[in-house]
């Protein structure tokens, strides 16, 4: 009989053929913005930590205090014995940062997407999802067994389109969408989607991933930044990128997360968040609240990059973006493997994006408040030394 396993070391060729190959890279030190990265001292344009708190003491304090109280882990999921006051406690600063009726918050973003997508909609519903989402709503529309539209990028007018031929043949049906777009650094198109949410009776579900502390006045996300924090509509994000622990949430309406309690898979079935990761993330939202000069200096840094890049590199065609996370396209995978190599020769960790993860191969700049004015220079100094960025100055 042919062994079942050799399929993987072909596909694994492939892989390398297509210079789609991934693997680890070592980070050696605390997170921040500047790193060793396998030895070498670079500046990070490589991490979700976008207000510099990952590294920040009174996080690291939080969870040590809550790690001598509680325990390394919390034992069972939330339902069983997994409960501490400390998770009622984030969830109730998560809703006052959110500006929402409650919250509840889930081992990752991941399975808050997971969760909440496949809770809310089944066989006889309708999904509709923007091209670009993230895998983890993507994967969450797969697993719920609804019927998936997936919309060009962004468009509203094919969506209205859409809904107006099927929206009759489904029971239930949700708009799924990223608020900030992970790989791009573009924004929904929000009070758009919730003014079509509300002509045909659709749900919306924006993920606040990489908004939540980054953008609104008080750092509500996306939905404060459109000023439509006073809708209905289903709101989840991460605890891992701004706030600097791990775990996920969804805030929204209280029967909204009441219902979640009851039937999202995975919050029910899985261990609740460790007690550290629960502390840590309650430390940052105190942060966010009490500091909002940190998003001040974030979004300063996000505009000196944009201005440097317009007056030192004419050339170098940026995707459009309304988040610290700024992209540049290269021509193929090879191509943006080589420039991301060559940055980090050049001490800067800008890392290669490249498909199946998008569908274009870039390098992602990810700004953080801690940058100093020095690094973002650093930055566009070397990608000016690498002259195939700038055809000017072949
Ligand atoms: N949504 C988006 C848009 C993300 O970028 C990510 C993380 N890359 C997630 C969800 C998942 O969050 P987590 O890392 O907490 O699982």
């Amino acid at each position: 009989m042919p062994n079942p396993y050799t399929w993987l070391e072909q596909s694994l060729e492939t892989i390398h053929r297509a210079d789609w190959y991934r693997c680890v890279k070592t980070i050696q030190s605390s997170p921040g913005a500047t790193v060793i990265l396998d030895g070498q001292e670079v500046i990070n344009f490589a991490s979700n930590d976008y207000l510099g708190l990952a590294g920040d003491k009174r996080l690291i304090e939080a969870a040590i205090k809550a790690i001598r109280e509680f325990g390394t882990g919390s034992t069972g999921s939330r339902l069983l014995s997994g409960h501490r006051e400390l998770h009622g406690e984030l969830e109730q600063a998560i809703a006052s940062l959110k500006q929402t009726e409650d919250a509840v918050i889930f081992s990752s973003g991941y399975l808050a997407n997971l969760g909440a997508i496949t809770a809310l909609v089944g066989k006889r519903d309708l999904i509709l999802s923007d091209q670009y989402n993230h895998s983890s709503l993507k994967n969450g529309a797969i697993l719920s067994g609804a019927t998936i539209i997936e919309y060009p990028h962004c468009d509203v007018e094919t969506i209205k389109q859409q809904l107006q031929q099927v929206r009759q043949d489904y029971r239930r049906c949700l708009i799924i969408t990223d608020g900030v777009f992970s790989m791009d650094g573009d924004l929904c198109p929000l009070p758009a989607l919730l003014s079509i949410g509300e002509e045909f009776s659709c749900m919306l579900l924006v993920d606040e991933a990489h908004s939540t502390a980054v953008l609104g006045s008080n750092g509500a996300g996306c939905v404060e930044h459109f000023d439509c924090t006073s809708k209905t509509l289903i709101q989840m994000g991460t605890l891992s990128k701004a706030l600097g622990s791990l775990g996920g949430y969804v805030a929204g309406s209280k029967p909204l997360i009441d219902f979640l309690r009851n039937r999202a898979p995975s919050w029910i079935y899985t261990t609740a968040l460790s007690p550290g990761d629960t502390a840590a993330a309650l430390a940052a939202i105190n942060i966010v609240q009490q500091e909002p000069q940190r998003r001040d200096r974030l979004w300063e840094n996000v505009v000196y990059l944009q201005q440097l890049v317009k007056q030192e590199l004419p050339s170098l065609q940026l995707l459009p973006s309304q988040s610290p996370i700024i992209c540049f396209q290269l021509a193929n995978a090879g191509e943006a493997v080589r420039v991301g190599k060559q940055l980090i020769s050049a001490g800067i960790f800008a890392p290669a994006i490249r498909p199946p993860t998008v569908p274009t191969s870039r390098i992602r700049i990810s700004m953080m408040a801690t940058h100093q004015k020095a690094h973002i220079e650093k930055l566009v100094k070397a990608l000016v030394d690498m002259a195939l960025l700038n055809p000017g100055q072949n």
